[in-house]
């Protein structure tokens, strides 16, 4: 076990950002313009300043900007020179920042008192579908248990193309949207608010160095394609989806709001919670097979909080490793026909449920489409989400004496 790091900056024990995790984001500080930064303790580290200080070398200027899409186009090899740079400069050991009171000033800002801002320009927006217990929970649903994975599950991450614009960050309200409804015994659709408004729990990769039109990228790179990692909340109308899904899949139903945390976690933050990814089979297309493929220990869970109740209530509790398909195996299919991804390009997991009850990611599988109501504390329920509740999502990886911590994608809803 490594030794553990130590910064000037005060961290307590229990906070989503020690030395060694350092996710990127972008703030606004109080009447000033947005840029990049780190986020060490409860603090906020300005990164604008530092470069223009000189920090990450003489000409470098990519922070001073409200995304993270030029620093994200640089690559892997830019990434970790910045991380530990960043970790060199605030260790309690190393006086160049400590001890100059003036740059210090300027360079620190207390999280609370900064506006978090979506971390980049997000070109195109994919969501996968790629957790076994929430395809087979669905697919029972709808098929039955004999037939509740299409043919199809257990060769290609299934996935659609999403709606980039509508990514809001955490903390954003949601508007319950209002669309067709077709109820189970009407002969015709009729227009209203959505009655059965739903909550994903998902994770989501930004991507980095894109590739160009016509050439995939191979599995075995796709880290030197993914910058890191954000929670996700793909916010979806049940009663919207049912009637409007077939044939090409989900619209408006999920593309009036999507809540992303604020925070990217990189994958040399996550290294250490690298896990193995579990045998497939059958065993994939070669384009989908890499040696050693792998996942990351990472806990998530989700919460919700009704306008009546005085704290949250955990609802569920889940894992990163819950997913089938990995991240390598996401990019490498999502690029094999030659589409082109580029910086800032978001791909979602997809909902993340585990085998129990308790680990499944959002109401429709939770409460069993309505029929098995969530038991609230202080005696509410809830069949779908009610305007005025918040649901919010954690994810962190538990290390010893430290944890790695995505901060949380946050939203309530608002009525129509
Ligand atoms: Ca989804």
């Amino acid at each position: 076990m490594p030794a553990r790091l130590s910064s000037f900056i005060e961290v307590k024990r229990d906070s989503d950002f020690p030395l060694e995790n350092l996710p990127f984001g972008v703030f606004r500080p109080r009447n000033d313009a947005a840029r990049v930064g780190v986020a060490i303790g409860d603090h906020v580290v300005d990164l604008a300043v530092l470069e223009e200080s000189g920090h990450f070398g003489p000409n470098q200027r990519i922070f001073s900007t409200d995304s993270l899409n030029a620093f994200l186009a640089l690559g892997r090899p830019a990434w970790r020179r910045t991380r530990a740079t960043l970790q060199q400069l605030l260790a309690a050991d190393n006086p160049a920042l400590r001890d100059n009171a003036a740059l210090r000033e300027r360079t620190f800002y207390r999280q609370s008192e900064v506006e978090m801002q979506l971390p980049a320009r997000i070109g195109s927006y994919t969501d996968f579908y790629s957790s076994f217990h929430h395809a087979h929970n669905v697919g029972t649903m709808i098929r039955g248990p004999e037939n509740a994975l299409m043919p199809n599950w257990k060769w290609l991450p299934v996935a659609y193309h999403g709606r980039a614009s509508s990514i809001v960050v955490s903390g954003t309200d949601v508007r319950r949207p209002r669309g067709q409804i077709k109820p189970p015994d009407a002969a015709t659709p009729v227009f209203s608010p959505s009655r059965a408004l739903d909550f994903e729990l998902e994770a989501a990769f930004l991507v980095g160095p894109g590739n160009s039109l016509g050439e995939p990228i191979r599995v075995n790179r796709a880290e030197e394609h993914i910058f890191g990692l954000v929670l996700m909340n793909d916010w979806s109308a049940r009663d919207v989806q049912t009637w409007e899904y077939q044939p090409l899949g989900p619209f408006l139903a999920k593309n009036f709001c999507t809540t992303i945390s604020p925070w990217v976690v990189t994958l040399d933050a996550l290294e250490p919670f690298r896990r193995p990814l579990a045998p497939q089979d059958p065993q994939p297309l070669e384009y989908l097979r890499r040696d050693e493929d792998f996942t990351y220990d990472i806990r998530l869970e989700a919460k919700l909080q009704t306008a009546a109740m005085p704290s949250p209530h955990t609802i569920t509790r889940t894992n990163f490793q819950n997913l089938y398909w990995s991240i390598s195996q996401q990019l490498a299919h999502h690029t094999v026909g030659g589409c082109n991804l580029q910086p800032g390009d978001l791909l979602a997991s997809g909902t993340i449920s585990g085998a129990s009850e308790e680990s499944r990611g959002c109401m429709l599988e939770l409460t069993w489409r309505g029929a098995n109501p969530l038991q609230l504390q202080g005696g509410e329920t809830r069949k779908w989400l009610e305007d005025g509740d918040t649901l919010a999502i954690t994810g962190w990886c538990e290390g010893e004496g430290y944890r790695i911590g995505f901060g949380e994608a946050s939203g309530r809803v608002i009525g129509a």
